[in-house]
């Protein structure tokens, strides 16, 4: 890090496994090989493993262990979440409700469902991103089945007020669906509080290994299996255990949830310096709550120039940022949550997210407080969009 910067501000895409979660992930590769289904006492430690790592995450969740299980990440726990609860209350009722700015995981699902002749109602947010309790309670309808509402979005960081939604649902009798995937290591999460029945999670999102996520399902949910195949995880998903996948989940949560009030604190505090200081460049603004929001999300617009550019030349000078989603970055169209916060179709192109980790340092947030602006400037001058006044040729 002394002269070429490599200062790595993506961790909403993914961050780095831990070395010590590594560690702990080692042996489950050779040494403890055994498949957890069998019955000899070399695939005793795995079995242990598993459990050991369902205690650890139903811990930081405040669930029961028997209320965890383990999926291949955020997408397959969102896909189970909301099918499952199709397919299994379907005769019930076909109507879903969800929000405009869910995960692709959650949106695309439903879309598919649509397809297959359910109904979806997609609520609206307001200006920065928020989902307002009253929305979710007018749009019930006898046929409801589920209701599907994400803790903290992954672009512009905005933490909804999912108890009060998940205390609608309850007085309605609907299943209520949270994906928690951003939240984990960042905000608390208690599964009782919230009052949700199924809850997503995703272990490379706070320093465990890309693979491997969890579902939160509580006690006595009637909910169809996605994966069918073996007995595995209480008959309800299919397939030989990602062994060193699990141990890893484990030993990261226990560790995002032993550090996770003074990571919050020290998170916001640098937060406060980049927004602070990105918010000097004219015409600029800030995506997202400006309260409510996660402790290292970042997501500022600055008009007349486009996301892509701007993450172009700031890599050029060491920096990984993101335009918005992991998944929306690597396409050209706009972001569907800018524009569900009522941002034109040019602006909605245009924001920079920048999301801080463990790692991020003052010196970091410095740099790159030294690095953008003239990135930005440098664009605006290229741009004719730029009007004169923000010209410096
Ligand atoms: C990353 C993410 C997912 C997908 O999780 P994967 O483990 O990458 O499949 C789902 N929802 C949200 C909010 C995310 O940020």
């Amino acid at each position: 890090m002394e002269n070429k910067h490599e200062i790595y501000l993506d961790n909403a895409a993914t961050t780095r496994t831990h070395p010590d979660v590594v560690s702990a992930m080692l042996p489950y590769f050779s040494l403890h090989f055994g498949n957890p289904s069998s019955l000899y006492s070399i695939a005793r430690s795995s079995r242990t493993a598993i459990e050991e790592a369902r205690r650890k995450v139903a811990a930081a969740l405040g669930a029961d262990e028997r209320e965890i299980f383990f999926t291949s990440g955020g997408t397959e726990s969102d896909n189970w979440a909301i099918r499952g609860i199709a397919s299994a209350h379907g005769k019930k009722g076909r109507h879903i409700i969800t929000t405009a700015i869910e995960h692709h995981a959650v949106l695309h699902t439903v879309e598919a469902l649509e397809k297959e002749g359910f109904e979806i109602t997609y609520l609206p947010v307001d200006e920065y991103g928020m989902v307002s309790p009253e929305s979710v309670e007018e749009a019930i309808r006898p046929d409801t089945i589920l209701i599907s509402v994400m803790l903290a979005n992954n672009e512009i960081g905005t933490i909804q007020p999912v108890q009060k939604i998940g205390e609608i649902a309850r007085s309605h009798k609907i299943i209520f669906h949270s994906d928690a995937v951003q939240a984990i290591g960042q905000i608390p999460v208690d599964v009782r509080t919230m009052n949700v029945d199924l809850l997503s999670i995703s272990a490379h999102k706070f320093g465990g290994p890309k693979g491997v996520g969890a579902l939160f399902i509580r006690r006595g949910l009637r909910i169809d299996p996605l994966l069918y195949g073996g007995a595995q995880e209480q008959r309800r998903r299919a397939g030989t255990e990602n062994v060193p996948g699990i141990v890893g989940l484990g030993a990261a949560i226990e560790r995002a949830a032993a550090m996770m009030s003074e990571k919050a604190e020290r998170m916001k505090k640098l937060r406060k310096r980049l927004i602070d200081g990105l918010l000097t460049i004219p015409k600029s603004r800030l995506n997202g709550h400006p309260t409510e929001r996660l402790p290292n999300n970042v997501n500022i617009i600055f008009d007349y120039i486009e996301g892509e550019s701007i993450l172009l030349l700031l890599d050029a000078n060491g920096i990984a940022a993101s335009t918005g989603s992991a998944c929306t970055s690597a396409s050209l169209d706009p972001s569907h949550v800018l524009l569900a916060c009522g941002l034109p179709h040019e602006q909605a192109h245009g924001s920079l997210r920048l999301t801080l980790g463990e790692e991020t340092t003052e010196a970091d947030i410095d740099y790159v407080l030294g690095v953008v602006p003239t990135v930005v400037q440098r664009l605006r001058d290229m741009s004719p969009l730029t009007p004169k006044e923000l010209r410096t040729r």
